[in-house]
């Protein structure tokens, strides 16, 4: 399907955006090639979740890979882009797969979870690629988790923007109860949907976390005990020492609960998210001497 002239706000999860020259949506890498072959530029979406994309829209095509196969043999699921987070993970659960279950609430496709390397409660999606296969631009190649540069919140692919996901091999091991996971899972989405309430217009954290190691000494000195999990500092942490919570660019809000959640309330705009997110990174760097980065991509 080849459309012309779209609001973006249509397709992403933070209501914004000017429109599209055109959005394509395809399911194969045939049809992938044939419309990377059309006048650029050309920009990769999927369930539109981690992005702000500008007010003036975007100046060319912007792809989605529809490839919406999941199949499941042994001990290893097999997933095209084009599946919803949330689908993969309810078939690992009722599979009685161990693992997937935190990733429960995560909006978005399988291709923009592993070009983010999404995840949640310490587990991230890398724990259990297996290999990925993607366009190069020429063909299509198959990479190991290896080679897929996985780290957190980032891939290769983050750094390879002319590359498409096009599907992954999962392993899991097949040990769980399916009812114990699909509890667990339940657990989890009511946590999820009192911090990210399902309608709110949102793009999850705006910022990564920090690594404690990598923060200066006498930032690490700062930081109380209780804030570090797994080895990093919340960003909502220094944010909230700044005097986050609450602010706003019009229509853009910090919410007052969660200083690295941005919202809009529906009268927002890209550019004023953008200078939110460059007001927010000034008073941590004037502050605490350290540069926040954004975990959300543009457009
Ligand atoms: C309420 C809420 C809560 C969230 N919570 C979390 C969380 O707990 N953990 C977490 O990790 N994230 C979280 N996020 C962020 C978001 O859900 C993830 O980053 C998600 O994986 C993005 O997937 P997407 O399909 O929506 O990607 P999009 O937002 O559409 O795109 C994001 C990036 O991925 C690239 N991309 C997408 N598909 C492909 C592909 N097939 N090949 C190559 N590049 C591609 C795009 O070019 C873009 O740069 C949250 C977001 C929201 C709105």
């Amino acid at each position: 399907m080849v459309l012309h002239d779209v609001p973006l706000s249509g397709y992403t999860r933070f209501g914004l955006g000017g429109p599209a020259k055109v959005l394509a949506d395809v399911a194969t890498p045939e049809e992938l090639a044939a419309i990377l072959a059309t006048p650029g530029p050309h920009m990769l979406i999927g369930g539109g979740s981690n992005l702000v994309v500008s007010d003036e829209g975007y100046p060319g095509t912007i792809i989605r890979y529809l490839d919406e196969q999941l199949t499941v043999e042994g001990d290893r699921i097999r997933v095209g882009a084009g599946v919803d987070l949330q689908k993969l993970v309810d078939r690992s659960n009722h599979e009685g797969f161990e693992g997937l279950h935190t990733m429960t609430g995560i909006p978005g496709w399988v291709g923009g979870a592993i070009y983010g390397n999404a995840g949640a409660y310490g587990h991230s999606i890398q724990e259990f690629v297996e290999t990925v296969r993607f366009w190069d631009g020429t063909e299509v190649r198959e990479f190991t988790n290896a080679e897929c540069e996985f780290r957190y919140r980032e891939s290769i692919f983050k750094k390879r923007k002319d590359w498409v996901v096009l599907n992954a091999t999962l392993r899991l091991p097949r040990s769980a109860d399916p009812a114990r996971m699909r509890a667990e899972s339940d657990r989890i989405l009511q946590i999820r949907n009192e911090k990210f309430p399902p309608t709110l217009k949102c793009a999850g954290s705006i910022f990564k976390n920090l690594l404690l190691a990598e923060l200066p000494p006498e930032v690490q000195m700062q930081v109380p005990k209780e804030v570090v999990r797994e080895g990093k500092v919340a960003s909502a942490y220094f944010l909230e020492q700044v005097g986050a919570k609450g602010m706003f660019s019009g229509g853009i809000r910090v919410a007052d609960y969660h200083a690295n959640l941005l919202y809009n309330t529906g009268e927002g705009t890209a550019a004023q998210v953008r200078h939110l997110i460059e007001l927010l990174k000034s008073l941590v760097l004037e502050h605490f001497g350290i540069h926040l980065e954004e975990e959300v991509q543009y457009a």
